[in-house]
C-alpha cells in the first residue's frame, strides 16, 4: 500500500502560524502529543465498557521515551489506533478534532467527554521541535491494517503500510538540530513533571529501581533486593477528581504536600465542585501568610481535564484571592487564546463569580460552626477578607457578616457587635459613631491607655491593608468614622465620669418616685428621679411650666 497526496488546508504554510500564535511555548508539544495518546487509552476503555471493543485491554499506560543517538522521541500508547482512512480524516484535515467528533458521537455516554482534546491543534505542535513526524499506528478494529504516516511540516505527506503489531499508536519525532534539548532525561521528566503529573492513565518515561523485601538472612534478619520497575510519573487520580464525601483532612492534607513540598500545612481549604453553568472542579487552599502578598501569588494550577495548562489564573480567580493555592480544573476555560478574549468570556465571569461565592460560603460556615477556631485563624485569614472586602463589592456584602474587628485587648468581634459594644459612648451629639483605631500600638501606647481609662475601646489596625479596609468601612458603614488614636484625639475623649452612669435600677427608680408622689400629692408638681451619680441630687420636684406660669400671675394678683 502506498499513497501520496496533499494536507487540505488552504494556508500554504500553516506550520509558522502555529507557532507563531497558537504556543508561546514550544514545550507544550509534549502535552499535546501525550493528552492524545491518553485520549486515545481512554477511548478504548470506553469502547470497552460499551461492549464495541471485546478484546483485551491490556496494560494501558502510555510510555515516553527517547534515543539521543537517533535523535528521536517516541510517544506510545495502546490505545484506539487508526486506520490509514481514520489518519487522512484526523491527521490531514488540520484544525478536524477527531475528540469532537467523538465526543459528538458518544454525547449520551455519561463520561465521553473525559476526553482532552478540543484542542484542535494539538497534533501538529510536534513540528516546533521535529523535522518530521512519523506515526506508526495499528486500529483497534478488526482486520485493520497498521498504517505509517510521515510529513517534513511542509504540506506534502505520505501514507504506508505500517509496521506496529500490537493495538496502538506511536508518534516518532525526529528531533531538529535547534530543539536538542528534548532529547535530554531531565528536561524530560521535568516538563512531563509540569504538564502530565495528574493525567488520568499512568504514564511511563524510563525505569527506576526499587527496594524489595526478600526473604531474611542466616541470622534471622530481613533482606532486601532492588529490583527495577517503571517510572511512572504522574498520579492518575488525583484528588480534586474524588467526591468530597470520600475524603478526609489527611487526604487533602497530603495532596497538598504533594503540590507545594516545603510548605507548612494551609489553614483550611474547599472542594470546587460544579457542573452546571460550567464544569469545574479543584480544590482551593488557604495556606498560611505572613503579610507577604507578593511571594505567595500564582500559586493556582489550571488544568483541563488533568492536563495542566497553566498556574497564570490573573482572569479566572478573583484577583483578591490570587493568594491561595490549589487547582482548578475546567473543561470549559477557553485555553490557547488571548488574555483579551479570557477577559471577555462569559464563562470566565461565571466562574469568577463562583469562586467568590464559594469561598464567602465556607468562610461563613466556618465562622458560624466554631467561633473560637475562627478567631484564632483570623491573624492569617483576615488579611485575605480584608483584601476581598475591599476588593470585590460582592464579597463585601457576604463578609460583613464575618469579619472581624480586634481591639487592643485581642478580643473579637463582628462589625454589629462591634457597633452595639461602643454605640453608647463613642457617639458624638450629632449621632456620629467614632471608632478609635491604632497602626502601631507600642508607639501609641499611652493614648490607647488614656483612650481605655475613659472607657474608649481601641481597634487595632495595623496590617498593609488596613489602611484600605479602614476607608472602605468609612464609606460603608453609615454615619461611622475611624479616627487613630493619637494626642489630639485622645485629649478631647470625654471622660467616663461626664457621661451619665446610672446607680439606680429602674425599679429603685419607681419606688423611690412613689415615695415623693404620695408625700408631695399634688398633680401640679413633677418628681423626677434621676439615678446618675451620689454626688448629684437625686430626686427633682418641679411644676410644668405652664401651672408655674398661672401661679406666678395668681400671686401677682392678676385674678384667676
Ligand atoms: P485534538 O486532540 O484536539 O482532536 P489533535 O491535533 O491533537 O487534536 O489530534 C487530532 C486527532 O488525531 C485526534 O482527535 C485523534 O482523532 C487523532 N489522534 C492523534 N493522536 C492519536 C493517537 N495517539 N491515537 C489515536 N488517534 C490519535
Ligand atoms: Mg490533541
Amino acid at each position: 500500500m502506498q499513497e501520496k497526496g496533499t494536507i487540505s488546508i488552504h494556508t500554504e504554510n500553516i506550520f509558522p502560524i502555529i507557532k507563531k500564535f497558537l504556543y508561546s511555548d514550544n514545550e507544550i508539544f509534549l502535552r499535546e502529543l501525550v493528552s492524545n495518546a491518553v485520549d486515545a487509552t481512554q477511548k478504548i476503555k470506553r469502547l470497552s465498557s460499551l461492549g464495541q471493543f471485546t478484546g483485551e485491554l491490556g496494560n494501558l499506560q502510555v510510555e515516553v521515551a527517547f534515543d539521543a543517538e537517533k535523535k528521536t522521541l517516541t510517544i506510545s500508547d495502546p490505545g484506539i489506533g487508526m486506520t490509514a482512512e481514520e489518519i487522512k480524516k484526523y491527521i490531514n484535515q488540520i484544525a478536524f478534532s477527531g475528540a469532537t467528533e467523538f465526543v459528538e458521537k458518544f454525547k449520551d455516554a455519561k463520561d465521553a467527554n473525559e476526553l482532552i482534546g478540543k484542542f484542535g491543534l494539538g497534533f501538529y505542535s510536534a513540528f516546533m521541535v521535529a523535522d518530521n513526524v512519523e506515526i506508526q499506528t495499528l486500529s483497534y478494529q478488526e482486520g485493520a491494517q497498521p498504517a505509517r504516516w510521515i510529513c517534513d511540516g511542509s504540506t506534502e505527506f505520505e501514507i504506508t503500510e505500517g509496521s506496529r503489531t500490537t493495538r496502538g499508536t506511536d508518534i516518532i519525532l525526529h528531533i531538529n538540530s535547534e530543539s536538542e534539548e528534548f532529547l535530554d532525561k531531565a528536561k524530560l521528566q521535568q516538563i512531563l513533571d509540569k504538564y502530565c503529573r495528574f493525567l488520568p492513565v499512568p504514564i511511563k518515561f524510563g525505569t527506576t529501581t526499587e527496594t524489595e523485601p526478600d526473604g531474611e538472612d542466616e541470622e534471622g534478619k530481613p533482606k532486601y533486593t532492588t529490583v527495577e520497575v517503571d517510572n511512572i510519573i504522574n498520579n492518575p487520580n488525583p484528588i480534586w477528581t474524588k467526591a468530597p464525601a470520600d475524603l478526609k483532612d489527611e487526604d487533602y492534607l497530603a495532596f497538598y504536600k504533594e503540590l507545594y513540598p516545603f510548605s507548612e500545612d494551609p489553614l483550611f481549604w474547599i472542594h470546587l465542585n460544579v457542573d452546571y453553568p460550567f464544569n469545574l472542579t479543584g480544590v482551593l487552599y488557604f495556606p498560611k501568610v505572613k503579610n507577604d502578598f507578593d511571594i505567595q501569588r500564582n500559586k493556582i494550577k489550571l488544568f483541563s481535564r488533568q492536563v495542566f495548562i497553566t498556574d497564570e489564573v490573573k482572569d479566572i480567580v478573583p484577583e483578591f484571592l490570587m493568594l491561595l493555592h490549589g487547582v482548578i480544573d475546567s473543561p470549559d476555560i477557553p485555553l490557547n487564546v488571548s488574555r483579551s478574549f479570557l477577559q471577555a468570556d462569559s464563562n470566565v465571569k461565571k466562574i469568577n463569580n463562583y469562586i467568590t461565592r464559594k469561598v464567602a460560603d465556607k468562610l461563613g460556615d466556618l465562622y458560624k460552626k466554631d467561633r473560637k477556631a475562627y478567631e484564632e485563624k483570623w491573624q492569617d485569614i483576615g488579611l485575605f477578607i480584608k483584601y476581598g472586602m475591599v476588593s470585590e463589592e460582592k464579597f463585601y456584602e457576604k463578609a460583613k457578616d464575618f469579619a472581624l474587628l480586634v481591639n487592643t485587648k485581642d478580643e473579637y468581634y463582628t462589625m454589629e457587635e462591634y457597633k452595639t459594644k461602643v454605640q453608647t459612648l463613642q457617639t458624638d451629639k450629632d449621632g456620629n459613631l467614632v471608632y478609635l483605631y491604632t497602626n502601631d500600638a507600642s508607639k501609641q501606647d499611652s493614648y490607647i491607655q488614656s483612650a481605655n481609662r475613659k472607657d474608649y475601646d481601641v481597634l487595632v489596625m495595623n496590617s498593609p491593608i488596613d489602611n484600605h479596609f479602614i476607608n472602605q468601612l468609612e464609606q460603608k458603614l453609615e454615619k461611622t468614622s475611624l479616627k487613630r488614636v493619637d494626642a489630639d484625639v485622645a485629649d478631647k475623649l470625654i471622660a467616663k465620669d461626664d457621661s451619665p452612669a446610672h446607680i439606680l435600677t429602674e425599679d429603685q427608680v419607681k419606688i423611690v418616685k412613689d415615695i415623693f408622689d404620695k408625700a408631695i400629692q399634688k398633680p401640679t408638681y413633677k418628681v423626677e428621679v434621676e439615678s446618675i451619680s451620689p454626688e448629684e441630687l437625686p430626686v427633682h420636684v418641679s411644676m410644668d411650666e405652664f401651672m408655674r406660669r398661672m401661679k406666678d400671675m395668681a400671686q401677682m394678683g392678676g385674678g384667676m
